[in-house]
């Protein structure tokens, strides 16, 4: 039997998002949507493109107001009400309204969760300074953008390379504020392996953003409008505004109260039809543990696409309908000025640590067809198993065509396939656009080629590790590229004189041999000429000199 009344717990992503499922299942059914702030159903990911001016109306930030959600969907929207507490007995919320400060009880048949993540705030001293923001909601955006214009500011420090922390420092450049970005680690985006976030790195400094890695926060002194910034290095920033982007946690806090099961990561447990321990209360979104799709861990991957998605599998449930949320596998897509950097699946940090067999793969591939003017390099990394060639996870970084090659690599680690699927993808081509064999075709074949032991690799990283004495690394580059910059210890052979000088480099037929070139293409063709000419221990670097260099500078 369909409940007769649902309550809702938190009015934007998963929360809006089940409500309207729910009314177009039910046209009879009462539905209540609490939210605590005064905006429902915005656009969170927008937020920071106010800031910086490329979104210029507050209006366009409110995907739908309260009022256009009651006309079209017949919902009790309750904004400015707070659900402090739940009676899970008597299957009631306690709620408070935040205007009037007056509590009142409503009770539900069936209660849905959607309270979202919280910023972090480390008890760092001097943390609640005027001039400190975390960035969650329009309200944060509006206080962000007040302080700005009514204190002038010139300079901000942006705590925390993620995804909001470099939005925010983007849109804080547009804005002409000279921004300086805070890492605790060595690398912005934790998403990316070091390789691919080390072209980032470079980007950012291109655009006149300070990158401090390694290093963090230990205290903010404020002067006047002037906050001192000392890092753990001792390093002292003066600056006048700051953004704190250190991640998100889980607000937990009501359902832990109300005696749901919480998970191992913090976030709300739930089943695959998103119940909590209580079967009358459904939570989604960022507030909930969900599985990995890769590696089956519990995780907390806070994004909206499956916050969305939630809300409506939650509201098909309740509805009758038995539908289920598998897992999710953290497709995510940043831009910074003009590149862009996307992933999805595991990288091979969360690889490593659950101990999953995986090879990878660079390759630096032109956006489109060369002949056709403004086609520029994307790097792809493609990470998938040594047994069969599954696909485990792909990250890119490029100015052109990043989105659609991760939203392809996405959907086919969605469908289970291997790289050797990749290479039978039939994709759109016309010049503009793509290649005969589209870059998601190009990793394909080399992935396949390696596991097929064609094309034996090495990586960047394990470069430092030959033994230089019984090693012969090859550059198969022009002398001219040679001479503009090349790996220690490697001797030139350009590719296309290869053949006819292998008899100068005989005595390695036995030995390590290390072929590479700029992006690893030139030299995978000297590496199949090694290899059938007798040399057995030939392997070509991954992503070539282009990674190599990047990752090294
Ligand atoms: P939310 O959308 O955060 O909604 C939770 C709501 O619940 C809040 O409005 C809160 O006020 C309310 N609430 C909490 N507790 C209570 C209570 N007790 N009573 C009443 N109301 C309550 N994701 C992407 O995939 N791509 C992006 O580009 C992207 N950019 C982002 C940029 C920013 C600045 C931010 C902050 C987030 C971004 N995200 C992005 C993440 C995305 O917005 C979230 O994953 C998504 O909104 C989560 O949905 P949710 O329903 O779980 O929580």
């Amino acid at each position: 039997m369909k409940p007769k009344k649902v309550v809702i717990v938190g009015g934007v992503a998963g929360g809006a998002s089940a409500a309207a499922r729910l009314r177009r299942l039910d046209e009879e059914m009462e539905i209540i949507l609490f939210e605590r702030g005064e905006h429902i159903s915005y656009a969170n990911c927008g937020l920071p493109y106010y800031i910086g001016g490329v979104i210029k109306d507050k209006d366009d930030l409110l995907v739908q107001t309260p009022e256009g959600m009651i006309k079209r969907f017949n919902i009790d929207i309750r904004v400015n009400s707070e659900v402090l507490d739940i009676d899970v007995e008597k299957k009631q919320v306690e709620v408070k309204n935040r205007v009037t400060g007056e509590s009142y009880f409503e009770s539900y048949d069936k209660l849905i969760l959607s309270p979202g993540a919280e910023p972090v705030k480390p008890p760092i001293p001097g943390i609640e300074g005027k001039n400190i923001f975390s960035l969650r909601n329009v309200r944060d955006t509006f206080d962000i953008e007040d302080y700005i214009v009514s204190n002038n500011c010139k300079n901000a420090v942006v705590v925390g390379g993620g995804f909001i922390g470099l939005e925010m420092a983007e849109n804080l450049c547009h804005r002409g504020l000279k921004v300086t970005i805070v890492e605790m680690a060595d690398q912005v985006m934790a998403p990316l392996d070091y390789e691919m976030a080390a072209i980032i790195h470079r980007y950012l400094k291109s655009k006149g953003i300070e990158l401090v890695l390694k290093d963090g926060v230990k205290a903010f002194a404020h002067e006047g409008k002037k906050t001192h910034v000392e890092l753990m290095s001792g390093t002292k920033l003066e600056t006048d505004l700051v953004i704190l982007a250190i991640g998100v946690r889980p607000e937990a806090t009501l359902a832990k109260k109300a005696g749901l099961e919480l998970g191992e990561t913090g976030g709300i447990k739930v089943n695959k039809h998103l119940q909590t321990s209580n079967p009358h209360i459904y939570a989604v979104g960022d507030a909930v543990e969900i599985a990995d799709f890769i590696n089956g861990s519990p995780a907390l991957i806070p994004l909206a696409g499956p916050a969305n998605k939630q809300g409506r599998i939650a509201a098909n449930h309740i509805c009758g309908i038995e539908d289920t949320y598998k897992a999710t596998q953290g497709t995510s897509i940043v831009k910074l000025f003009d590149i862009t950097a996307a992933v999805t699946g595991n990288n091979e940090k969360t690889l490593k640590k659950f101990n999953i067999p995986y090879l990878c793969v660079h390759i630096h591939s032109p956006s489109h067809a060369t002949y056709y003017p403004g086609a520029t390099l994307m790097a792809i990394k493609v990470l998938f198993s040594p047994e069969d060639g599954q696909l485990l996870g792909a990250q890119i970084v490029g100015y052109k065509g990043v989105d659609k090659r991760i939203d392809v690599l996405a959907t086919a680690i969605r469908g289970r396939m291997t790289v050797y699927d990749l290479q039978e993808l039939e994709l759109a081509y016309a010049p503009p656009y793509s290649s005969a064999k589209d870059p998601v075709n190009m990793a394909g074949y080399v992935a396949s080629n390696t596991l097929m032991g064609h094309h034996p690799i090495i990586q960047w990283y394990d470069i430092q590790e030959l033994d230089q004495e019984n090693t012969l690394l090859l550059d198969t580059r022009t002398r001219e590229e040679y001479s503009m910059g090349a790996i220690p210890g490697s001797i030139n052979i350009p590719v296309d004189e290869l053949r006819e000088n292998l008899d100068k480099i005989t005595g390695y037929k036995d030995k390590d041999v290390v072929v590479y070139c700029r992006s690893g293409q030139r030299s995978y063709i000297a590496t199949r000429i090694l290899m059938q000419n007798g040399f057995n221990k030939v392997r070509n670097l991954s992503g070539g000199y282009l990674t190599w260099s990047i990752a090294n500078q």
